[in-house]
């Protein structure tokens, strides 16, 4: 006879997962890069070097094996690094999940 896994561990990811699912949270399956560069404008406060060049922040997901990636406009970090955030916590849920399943037919 199969049963759920009776851990407290299994129990905690699987009530948490619910909690994710059920607040309607975004999820957003994707990966930061941070790319700098200087504009070429004679005054402009990133011609004083590197440090103070401008951020363009993009995000990356790779999809059949192709990697794509979206830049994002400032004002959009937040909010979206919010829903990756959450992706990252949901795939961590699962492999919590899925893991105390095969430690269960493994007894
Ligand atoms: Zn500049």
């Amino acid at each position: 006879m199969i049963t759920k896994p009776k851990s407290a561990r299994y129990n905690r990811a699987v009530s948490r997962l619910r909690q994710i699912v059920n607040s309607g949270e975004e999820i957003l399956r994707a990966s930061w890069i941070k790319m700098t560069h200087p504009c070429g404008k004679s005054g402009c406060r990133c011609a004083k070097g590197k440090k103070y060049w401008h951020i363009n922040w993009y995000i990356r997901q790779s999809r059949n094996g192709k990697q794509r990636m979206k830049s994002v406009p400032l004002e959009y970090v937040k909010v979206l690094k919010v829903k990756t955030e959450a992706y990252k916590e949901v795939r961590e849920l699962l492999a919590v999940i899925g893991d105390e399943y095969w430690d269960m037919f493994n007894k």
